[in-house]
């Protein structure tokens, strides 16, 4: 083999085994060797699943997410340069090969805090249990890079998660992990789709691994779900339009998302939830991933007013706090009026009346309105006469506007029950 790297007896440091430390010569290991030292030592690290691939482009790739930049369907969190999240080799030039590794997240709670009256809480989606899992995946493929570098000594790695330049899913795709299912999942057909993935690029060829045979088939369940139609087509999400999107954005969430989002305060998993490959799978092995109940399904009122340290210190090791607090708390006053909860008046007027940041100010505002009420109705009275912002001004006269149908429904209840 002529490119890149090679095995023979061109190489400076010859491939060493990893134990031979006495006079002979040390012997050669082959690709195949060094593979299953690393599907070895990746299963002692704990990684659930294993995958090689090449690192040839990913053109098909290439010609959908030009089609999907000029459908608008991009969320702006992704690599904007197109070719590096498609050729490997921007990345690492001498790349030959990609390790890719899955970890297993767990789906349910033990003993999860239930919502009471006064007391309700929000969630955070399976995704940001336990520790943030790009910390996880790092240590994990740090550990395969240091077996690595004992058997190749002058191997060359590049190790990325999620905030890499490539897409995490065709990766693991090509590597035989999973496939990508219409709802743009990577699904294992093992753990389902609920895995992290992560990779590491290296610059010696390695044998690659066949891609999974299974597939959707004629289901449709995700797409028929997706509250919002953000699955435009099988294996074509509107970002724009995806709620865990949209629960991570720093602006107003545009109200037709907002009684949708059913207590999500980061993330949103319906695709994932209704999928038949995720059926009864709960992974618990992984001790990273474990949730804190009180930190994924926190209450909601304490949210509202707690400082930028005790966020910091509550809820940082977790992935959903990436984008600090503004979007979390904007959610759980979403929450609080979906759950119409009366005790959070005062701290929403509070909100209403002092807070700085105008999402906050607005979205409390038309939370006011929902839960209704005289206190609530004065408030918001107050605010439009005071309310300088533009925006919350107009959530104000939106808040006032659903509030007489509020009070028109409350009036109908109370005389329904005499
Ligand atoms: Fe595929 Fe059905 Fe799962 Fe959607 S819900 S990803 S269509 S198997």
């Amino acid at each position: 083999d002529s490119h890149g790297k090679e095995f023979g007896p061109k190489k400076k440091l010859p491939l060493q085994d990893d134990n031979s430390k006495g006079l002979c010569p040390k012997k050669k290991l082959t690709p195949e060797q060094v593979k299953q030292a690393l599907v070895e030592e990746a299963g002692r690290l704990g990684i659930d699943k294993i995958g090689f691939a090449t690192a040839d482009p990913f053109t098909e790739l290439k010609e959908r997410l030009v089609r999907h930049r000029e459908n608008g369907f991009e969320s702006g969190f992704e690599e904007q340069d197109l070719d590096k999240r498609t050729d490997p080799r921007l990345s690492l030039p001498e790349a030959r090969t990609i390790i890719a590794i899955a970890l297993a997240y767990p789906t349910r709670m033990e003993n999860p805090p239930a919502n009471r009256p006064g007391e309700y809480r929000g969630l955070f989606c399976r995704a940001s249990w336990g520790q943030d899992y790009h910390r996880v995946l790092r240590r994990k493929l740090e550990g395969l890079e240091r077996r690595l570098q004992e058997l190749v000594p002058d191997v060359t790695t590049e190790i990325m998660v999620d905030t890499g330049a490539l897409s995490d899913r065709a990766v693991a795709e090509r590597a035989g992990i999973g496939f990508i299912g219409k709802n743009t999942s990577l699904i294992t057909p093992e753990f389902g789709s609920w895995v992290f993935l992560g990779e590491m690029l290296v610059d010696i060829a390695l044998p690659p691994d066949q891609p999974v045979t299974a597939g959707c088939g004629d289901c449709t369940a995700c797409i028929d779900a997706c509250p919002t139609g953000a699955l435009v087509a099988p294996g074509q999400l509107n970002s724009q339009a995806c709620l865990a999107y949209q629960t991570q954005t720093k602006g107003f969430l545009a109200e037709e998302y907002r009684d949708l989002l059913g207590g999500y305060l980061y993330g949103f998993e319906t695709c994932q939830a209704v999928c038949p490959f995720n059926r009864k799978k709960n992974f618990t092995h992984q001790e990273d991933f474990r949730p804190d109940p009180e930190q994924v399904k926190p209450l909601l009122k304490p949210l509202l007013s707690i400082s930028n340290r005790e966020f910091r210190e509550r809820f940082g090791s977790m992935a959903g706090s990436w984008r600090g607090k503004k979007p979390i708390q904007r959610n759980a006053i979403i929450a609080l009026a979906r759950f119409r909860d009366r005790t959070a008046v005062p701290d929403l007027i509070r909100l209403l009346q002092e807070d700085p940041r105008p999402v906050i100010r607005g979205t409390a505002a038309w939370a006011l309105g929902r839960i209704g009420g005289t206190e609530a109705e004065e408030a918001l009275c107050d605010a439009e006469r005071n309310e300088k912002d533009p925006d919350v001004w107009r959530e104000v006269e939106k808040a006032l506007k659903n509030r007489s149908t509020l009070d028109t429904e409350e009036r109908r209840d109370r005389e329904a029950q005499g």
